[in-house]
């Protein structure tokens, strides 16, 4: 059967009317996860899928879930967080929550053979903003070690890049193949506090010389390993922090993010090496500690190349591309076949009331949702489903 089009004023009209809910004077919006406009945000999702003569329910952290009440599984999942930063914009989370609702809506009412084993979920606490969820990611947290996750055949994520990059290569739709891994580092290094005039440069053990020429190799070390990763120095702090002593401590904190461990691990050893061979150098030690480390995420292949076919179909500036920031596809990923779909986020800010789509790449996301969806469905269900990519009239 042709493919449906989703209702682009009902996608639009709803994005706006969540972005209403907990938004200041400014726009910037506060839907802190558990906050007061979280929850009616919440309630608000629930409420108007029940209209649409949905099944809603909730599991016990606050997820939310919406299928067809005749639907008994298995269930393809799709959505995104409903919480915001404080301050955030209209679009992280939100976009993929209602374009999720409006897929499943439009699937429905075509009474497309895809909605029966559709599920959309808004995942609780994403951001982990507040102490007590941990640096976020709960409801998909949750929800991997719940039994429902056998349940599901897939997940799929479509989500702002919340960065330029798309549009710098005026890109429209991006299939997304992993999320980098993050590892943090600490350095210490340690030399001789000493006096700054009568100490000649050749007789010094110069523990802030060490870290400030560290610090301006990590750029080039991460370009040399893997030129799509990443890297930063966020903080560089010397003892004892005065203009006429030599500095005998110095402390760097380091991260770099990168889409394979084994980019990863060359990054690793290079900033090791050159870590090593610095401070032998400057006649001082220095010691590089892992204080953190977030695995790479690889999306599924499979579904990966669904999406990418269906992205190439809808637009010819359409390519692949790696999230440099976390989502909850990465937590899903780690049970479930997951990919994700990214359209481009205006002036690359997010975090902020100046995140901003515009609308017709909102709704070309949401279709190439849809899409994706049918496509994986038949793929995962082996459904016999004609995929082909017209669109009803
Ligand atoms: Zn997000």
């Amino acid at each position: 059967m042709t493919l449906p089009s989703i209702n682009a004023e009902r996608l639009l009209t709803d994005l706006t009317h969540l972005g209403q809910i907990g938004a200041g004077a400014d726009g910037s919006i506060y839907r802190v996860a558990g906050s007061a406009a979280d929850l009616a945000g919440r309630d608000w999702i629930d409420k108007t899928m029940r209209v649409a003569g949905l099944h809603t329910y909730r599991d016990d952290i606050g997820n939310v879930f919406s299928r067809r009440p005749d639907s008994d599984g298995p269930w393809l999942l799709i959505g995104s967080h409903a919480d915001t930063v404080p301050g955030g914009g209209y679009l992280d989370g939100a976009y993929g929550v209602i374009a999720s609702m409006e897929v499943l809506r439009t699937l429905h009412e075509a009474g497309h053979p895809a909605a029966a084993h559709l599920e959309t979920v808004a995942f609780w606490d994403e951001e982990g903003v507040t102490p007590e969820s941990k640096g976020g990611l709960v409801g998909s947290t949750a929800l991997a070690g719940h039994p429902h996750v056998d349940d599901l055949i897939g997940y799929l994520e479509l989500h702002v890049e919340q960065g330029p990059r798309m549009e710098r290569d005026g890109l429209e739709l991006s299939a997304v193949t992993g999320i980098v891994g993050v590892r943090r580092y600490a350095v210490e290094v340690r030399g001789q506090e000493n006096h700054a005039g009568t100490t000649p440069f050749a007789l010094r053990a110069d523990a802030g010389r060490v870290a400030t020429r560290f610090a301006a190799q990590l750029r080039d070390i991460c370009q040399d390993v893997d030129d799509t990763s990443i890297g930063n120095i966020g903080s560089i702090a010397l003892e004892p922090n005065a203009p006429n002593v030599v500095p005998g401590l110095a402390r760097v904190q380091a991260e770099i993010r990168a889409g394979s461990e084994k980019s990863l691990d060359g990054i690793e050893d290079e900033l090791r090496a050159t870590l090593a061979r610095i401070a032998q150098e400057e006649n001082c030690t220095a010691e590089l500690r892992t204080t953190s480390a977030k695995p790479v995420a690889d999306f599924d292949s499979r579904l990966v190349d669904a999406v990418e076919e269906v992205c190439l179909h809808r637009s010819d500036r359409a390519e692949r591309m790696l999230s440099y920031a976390g989502h909850d596809a990465s937590v899903m990923s780690t049970r479930v076949p997951t990919a994700m779909i990214f359209v481009p986020s205006t002036g690359g800010y997010s975090h902020s009331n100046l995140e901003h789509t515009p609308d017709e790449q909102l709704v070309l996301g949401t279709q190439a949702l849809l899409e994706s969806v049918v496509a994986v469905s038949a793929l995962m269900l082996k459904q016999d489903i004609d995929a082909d990519h017209s669109l009803a009239a």
